[in-house]
């Protein structure tokens, strides 16, 4: 950590004047590295330090900041040793042991948690495998594009690459990474300063292309990409031939962002249909008849009737002792014509539309009872993890029927586990933390899931009741190749445990991170190395084959 030039300001709220007397005496062997300032309360703290980057508050629990309301790191003053970890702070100290040394100790943890903090909040928005804009950092991007213009003059481009499972299949997955990182030079090469480039998943992408000047700028750019990607590539000394699908759609004023992604999906299914590479332009006149999102919504509503929803489990690895210890549903949709569609083609629909309501409450459903199926198999209870959108806490019913579900099926309710990603969480939303202490007194555990994505705040991360964080595959993936995912990686382990949470790290594909994911302390691993997501009949026999945890987790 590099010193900072300028000195800490270490904000103290506290009604007993020998705090500021003994913090005084500490402070002076640090010599003008920090300097203290008395306040009468957190509120005028906020309003003037609120974006001080070297402002530090020190309080005693009575003058607290209200959980939530403060972005600022504090450090609570305390008369004894706690006997747990106080919640909602960033570190304590203790009276009898208040010293230069704890002080200064005490301040670096903070800092160094800042750094890591700024650091989560850069990689937020990017791609950490190529750089580029992230699907978050392109919503983002998007959503000012549109804004600037009265949504005109721009492009929306959704590149795919065809088959790309099987180029990582044949080359591994650094293999497939290199292949990564060559699009994305290529592409960058046909754009100019006013067009942007995003990785929405791992082989698909985004552009923005600007087509103020030049309308037809975007299909010229098209052109150009298709012959540009169609090359032969070279990794690792093969050449491989990659074929691409762009779907292109022309933004139209004030139609807002849904629908042109919609279209350019749309449009890239259609350039599907061409082997190698190509592109198809969206237009409004020909497609009508294709699917329109309200179209989407009815054939959504009528799957959940027609029971042509299912549940695919993927299991999660105690690295400590090599068993089984969870399971984590995902559903998928059994479309009559589509063939099984993963949920990135219908869960944001079913955001959007409100669907994933009663969508959500059949896989909670569908979930215990296949808990309940894996009971009656002999298999010793796991874990099961269900996603939960921020959409569903807005339900009132939530609680009421969770409650009745978990009681129709006969489960113990401290088996059951929710993933929420930290937009949901961190919205701050005080009917969200009530509904999650209620469900907490059932006996349901939280985890933090896609960790370092969606970062808005994570100081208040130990105030929820959040067991268990999820270190997205994103950092995961890139972790052989990047010293600096490694790093991160890392860090985000060592900051779980201080806040006495577990961790999963989520994508793994490789030994090779496996054994980093070892060595850093993680807790469990979840991905393509220890298992893909089974359908419950092929899970059966997998944990029929696998060691299983056995004993009962509290
Ligand atoms: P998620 O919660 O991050 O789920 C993990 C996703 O990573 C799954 O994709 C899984 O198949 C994939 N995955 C697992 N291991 C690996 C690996 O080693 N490498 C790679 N590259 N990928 C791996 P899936 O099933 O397509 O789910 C995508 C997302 O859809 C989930 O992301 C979750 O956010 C959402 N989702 C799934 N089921 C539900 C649901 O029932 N309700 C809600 N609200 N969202 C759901
Ligand atoms: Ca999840
Ligand atoms: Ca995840």
């Amino acid at each position: 950590m590099s010193t900072p030039v300028e000195p800490l300001r270490l904000l103290l709220l506290a009604d007993e004047p020998e705090w500021a007397a003994s913090l005084r005496d500490c402070l002076q062997p640090l010599a003008g590295s920090a300097v203290l300032l008395t306040a009468p309360n957190w509120e005028a703290v906020n309003s003037l330090f609120a974006h001080d980057r070297q402002a530090v508050v020190l309080a005693t629990p009575a003058l607290l900041p209200t959980p939530g309301r403060c972005e600022l790191p504090t450090i609570v003053l305390l008369e004894d040793e706690p006997e747990a970890p106080p919640a909602g702070v960033s570190d304590w100290l203790v009276r009898a042991q208040l010293s230069s040394d704890s002080l200064r100790r005490s301040l670096r943890h903070v800092r160094e948690r800042g750094v890591l903090v700024a650091t989560l909040q850069r990689l937020a928005e990017q791609d950490p495998l190529t750089g580029i804009a992230n699907r978050q950092g392109f919503q983002a991007l998007l959503t000012t594009r549109l804004a600037e213009h009265d949504g005109r003059g721009v492009a929306l481009g959704h590149l795919d690459l065809d088959n790309f499972r099987h180029v990582n299949d044949a080359l591994g997955h650094q293999g497939g990474d290199r292949l990564i990182l060559q699009v994305v030079t290529r592409l960058k090469l046909q754009l100019e300063a006013s067009d942007q480039l995003a990785r929405l998943g791992s082989d698909e992408f985004a552009l923005l292309i600007d087509t103020r000047r030049e309308p037809n700028r975007a299909e010229w750019v098209a052109e150009r990409i298709v012959e540009a990607l169609g090359e032969p590539y070279w990794v690792d000394g093969e050449s491989l031939l990659v074929g691409c699908s762009l779907g292109l759609a022309h933004a139209r004023a004030q139609a807002g962002a849904d629908p042109l992604m919609w279209h350019a999906h749309i449009a890239m299914r259609q350039a599907k249909s061409v082997q190698g590479c190509s592109f198809h332009v969206f237009n409004e006149r020909i497609n009508r008849n294709a699917r329109s999102l309200a179209d989407l919504e009815g054939e959504l509503r009528r799957a959940l009737r027609r029971d042509e929803l299912e549940l695919h489990y993927q299991p999660r690895l105690n690295l400590v002792d090599g068993r089984i210890v969870g399971l984590e549903a995902l559903v998928r949709w059994n479309h009559p014509e589509r063939g099984l569609l993963p949920p990135s083609e219908f869960v944001p629909l079913a955001e959007q539309s409100g669907l994933i309501v009663p969508l959500g409450y059949w896989v909670i459903s569908r979930a215990l009872r296949d808990m309940q199926g894996l009971r009656e198999h002999g298999i010793a209870p796991l874990h099961m993890a269900v996603n939960l959108s921020f959409r569903q806490f807005q339900d009132s019913q939530l609680l009421a029927t969770l409650s009745r579900l978990i009681i129709e099926h006969g489960v113990d309710a401290r088996w059951l586990e929710f993933e929420l990603t930290e937009t949901a969480v961190m919205r701050r939303n005080e009917l969200v933390r009530q509904t999650m202490d209620a469900l907490g007194r059932l006996g349901v555990r939280f985890s933090l899931d896609d960790f370092g994505t969606g970062f808005s705040s994570f100081v208040h991360l130990n105030s929820l009741p959040i067991t268990l964080l999820k270190v997205d595959r994103s950092f995961v993936g890139g972790m052989e190749l990047r010293e600096e995912n490694r790093k991160l990686v890392h860090a985000m382990i060592n900051l779980a445990h201080n806040l006495n949470l577990e961790v999963v790290a989520e994508g793994v594909e490789s030994e090779e991170q496996m054994t980093l994911l070892r060595g850093f302390g993680c807790d469990q691993v979840q991905g393509f190395l220890v298992s893909q997501p089974l359908p419950v009949d092929e899970l059966v026999t997998y944990l029929q084959q696998v060691p299983v945890a056995a004993i009962r987790a509290v």
